[in-house]
């Protein structure tokens, strides 16, 4: 997440994050990552070894007793004693929504955090990638690579010299009153991409196709209708590309949506036979 404290206005330091891209102030946001030459889509722009992990159950600290919660605290603050001054110092300028309620080492490490695994729910803090903002139509993807252990972003449309590089912090597919309320409680920020700042009816059209995609997607997803109605689902797999074409998170998910068509393929075939 973007660092904190907001810089000043007269602030103009910029800080090289690698050959691609470059941290500096961003008027509405604190800082930002931004690229310093024309990236092609599909570069690999980060890849990064965490500096810390802890279990899924520290993102829900709210309902854990105190010792175990005292636990997560002591884990996190024993990783980062064994980090170097300097990277102790770029993780307590990192963002923390949950200062209040979680203090410094918990609050910062659940702002910061990204799923390295999905079945155990495993999250780390990568400082770099930290870095990235959100956007609810964002430019690049932010996936943990099991194989390199390490968290990859690589950029999804062509990025220009000069334009920020930003990632989504949650599902790209939500409508905007849901991604107002999880961006809130999860980052504690209301976010101003130039989706959310669209003019309600705009909002509104963006809206009705994001629900579309999400109803396509659940039937794609059904097994039962896959087997059943296999040329329906490929489809509604079709509509679907071509809604988020419309809606410009097609890069963003397609990848899914290539599964979800060889997978129903694979059906067809079986149920031919
Ligand atoms: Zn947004």
């Amino acid at each position: 997440m973007a660092a904190s404290p907001k810089p000043k206005p007269m602030d103009t330091i910029e800080v090289p994050l690698n050959e691609f891209c470059v941290i500096k102030p961003t008027p509405a946001k604190g800082y930002g990552v931004f690229a310093t030459r024309n990236i092609p889509q599909g570069t690999r722009v980060l890849s990064e070894s965490r500096i810390l992990n802890f279990p899924g159950t520290a993102m829900e600290p709210w309902g854990l007793t105190k010792d175990a919660r005292d636990a997560l605290v002591k884990s996190i603050g024993h990783q980062l004693s064994s980090l170097a001054k300097e990277q102790q110092r770029e993780f307590f300028a990192l963002a923390n929504a949950h200062k209040e309620k979680l203090g410094a080492f918990l609050g910062i490490a659940v702002t910061n955090a990204i799923i390295m695994d999905y079945e155990t729910k495993e999250h780390g803090v990568f400082l770099q990638a930290a870095r990235f903002n959100h956007a609810c139509r964002p430019n690049a993807m932010r996936t943990f690579h099991p194989i390199l252990d390490q968290v990859v972003i690589h950029v999804a449309k062509d990025v220009s010299e000069g334009e920020e590089i930003t990632v989504s912090y949650i599902e790209p597919a939500h409508v905007f009153s849901l991604r107002v309320q999880l961006l809130k409680a999860k980052f504690g920020f209301t976010c101003v991409c130039e989706l959310c700042v669209l003019p309600v009816r705009e909002r509104e059209i963006s809206d009705l196709r994001i629900s579309t995609i999400i109803l396509l997607f659940n039937s794609i997803r059904n097994e039962t209708v896959i087997m059943n109605e296999p040329l329906a689902s490929l489809h509604n797999t079709h509509t679907a590309m071509l809604l988020q074409k419309e809606e410009g998170i097609l890069e963003i998910l397609a990848s899914t949506f290539y599964y979800d068509a060889a997978t129903i393929l694979s059906q067809w075939e079986r149920k031919r036979w």
